[in-house]
């Protein structure tokens, strides 16, 4: 790792529960038990109301196991609320679900770190470069410009950025520890919210599956509005594709 973790004082790991914040909690967390500052390593889970069953307990048992803080936090409005509330899905180009997410980590920053206090904080997250256009371009370390404030100094660290899927799954091998159930029993690429309009058609059908609550919450807004789940493709059809039956 190229960074020195023992210059901050809080090292906030945003996690999901999927495989990559996984992978990267087990970095983090094996560098800062080397430099004697595990205690200062807090996983932090957003709760979306869209998640996956058992995300939260999952990252729990996970931090648990390390001997790591763990603080589960939520939007002011759920994602199936807001989207309700907008009576439209995100889209590449309004990510606002995405904001939800990171607003209610950055909430939790901010009131364990007002700007008064002098602090050197670092906010690590998962991504990489391999899945999308847009994160191929992200920096593995920069200046956190919305947290930084007063006396409070805050860096945006991705430790995976240039990993590609193999590494981060032999990661996970290498820790003898589990991932989410979503993968092994479901067969999912990703996780995060349990019905995403970036996942592939699979982990879709297997959201529909595992919150048909949640499916037939953005059934009702297609139907309601028109407005379609994808870009001229409805959560309708591609449920039908994967012969999922909601109501
Ligand atoms: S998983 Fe998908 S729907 Fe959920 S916050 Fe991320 S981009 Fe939005």
């Amino acid at each position: 790792m190229n960074i020195d973790l023992t210059e901050y004082n809080l090292i906030a790991i945003s996690t999901s529960a999927g495989k990559d914040s996984m992978a990267t909690t087990l970095e983090v967390v094996a560098e800062a038990e080397k430099r004697g500052v595990k205690h200062r390593v807090l996983a932090i889970l957003c709760n979306t109301g869209a998640d996956w069953p058992n995300a939260e307990t999952e990252a729990r048992k996970l931090c648990n196991h390390l001997g790591i803080q763990f603080q589960v936090v939520h939007p002011y409005r759920s994602v199936p609320d807001y989207i309700s509330m907008r009576q439209r899905f995100p889209s590449m180009q309004c990510r606002f679900c995405t904001r939800l997410k990171t607003s209610a980590i950055d909430k939790l920053i901010r009131k364990l770190f007002p700007h008064k206090q002098e602090a050197k904080i670092l906010s690590i997250t998962g991504e990489r470069r391999e899945e999308s256009t847009h994160r191929k371009k992200l920096d593995e370390f920069c200046v956190h410009d919305e947290l930084t404030a007063g006396n409070r100094q805050v860096f945006h660290y991705r430790p995976i950025l240039d990993w590609k899927v193999g590494k981060v799954w032999g990661r996970i091998k290498a820790s003898g520890l589990p991932p989410h159930p979503a993968y092994t029993e479901y067969g999912n690429e990703r996780l995060s919210c349990a019905i995403c309009v970036f996942a592939c058609d699979k982990d879709i059908w297997n959201g529909a599956l595992v919150r048909p609550d949640l499916a037939e919450r953005y059934l009702e807004v297609e139907r309601k509005t028109g407005f379609l789940f994808r870009h001229n493709q409805s959560l309708a059809s591609i449920l039908a594709k994967g012969a999922i039956k909601c109501r």
